[in-house]
């Protein structure tokens, strides 16, 4: 339902949490968030309100300079922490978070689990990112590659953003049917399902169009579509209320 992400300079935790407060106008069940620090991908995720998911992560160490976060409306699978975003890959080397609906899950599900691919919840976006991650293997390319080429296999409406164990400066993310904005900062980016968790930081914002994926790596920002056609960012400035 609402997504969140950011990777620059600043600690990520805060400014996603903040930032599903801010979505959580458009209702949800479920919140969670994962964070890369020394190469390791933490993911916590709890049923229940944003306040409920920081009760939860307490003084944990959540250190880190890159993130994502979601708000869950469910479609596939209760409400539960297991059912909350992000999921994992099965090796837990990259994260996903995702809005939509996959409609053909359960055949892409059937076909990862024949080859051994291990499923810990009940939705549609763990195959998802099981499939990313399985192209990745297989094929060898890189992640915005990986999932370039799994929307060629997705049937359905996303909004979804990656994050890899071992890109500290990296998101990619991808759209079709659901709404997802870039905000450009002085050396860093916001991600979010509409503009209301950017605004505070930023009124630049590049909306992403359908089946177009952004990379975000190094501090650059590259759209390419699902046919791998580059594409020219067209940066937008809000108008800000402050
Ligand atoms: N289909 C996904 C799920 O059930 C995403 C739902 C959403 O958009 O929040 O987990």
């Amino acid at each position: 339902c609402g997504i969140v992400a950011y990777v620059g300079q600043r600690e990520a935790c805060p400014i996603i949490l903040k930032g599903l407060k801010r979505l959580e106008y458009r209702g949800y069940d479920s919140a969670g968030v994962a964070l890369l620090s020394e190469g390791e991908l933490k993911v916590f995720k709890k049923k229940g309100k944003v306040a409920d998911l920081e009760a939860f992560i307490g003084d944990r160490n959540t250190s880190s300079h890159i993130g994502i976060g979601h708000t869950r409306w469910a479609t596939h699978g209760e409400p539960n922490d297991a059912n909350a975003h992000p999921h994992y890959s099965s090796s837990k080397k990259i994260a996903i978070i995702h809005n939509g609906i996959i409609e053909n899950y359960a055949s892409l599900k059937k076909h990862l689990i024949n080859k051994g691919y291990e499923f810990h919840s009940d939705t549609d976006s763990e195959v998802f990112v099981n499939l990313i991650e399985d192209i990745r293997e297989n094929s060898k390319v890189s992640l915005p590659e990986a999932v370039r080429l799994a929307l060629h296999e997705v049937v359905g409406a996303y909004a979804i953003v990656v994050i890899s164990h071992d890109s500290p400066t990296q998101l990619v993310a991808a759209r079709k049917g659901s709404p997802l904005v870039i905000g450009v900062g002085k050396g860093e980016y916001f991600l979010a399902s509409d503009a209301t968790p950017i605004i505070e930081y930023t009124n630049e914002v590049v909306y992403l169009n359908d089946f177009e994926i952004a990379v975000i790596k190094d501090g650059v920002l590259d759209i390419r579509t699902k046919e791998d056609v580059v594409q020219t960012p067209y940066i937008q400035t809000l108008e800000m209320e402050l």
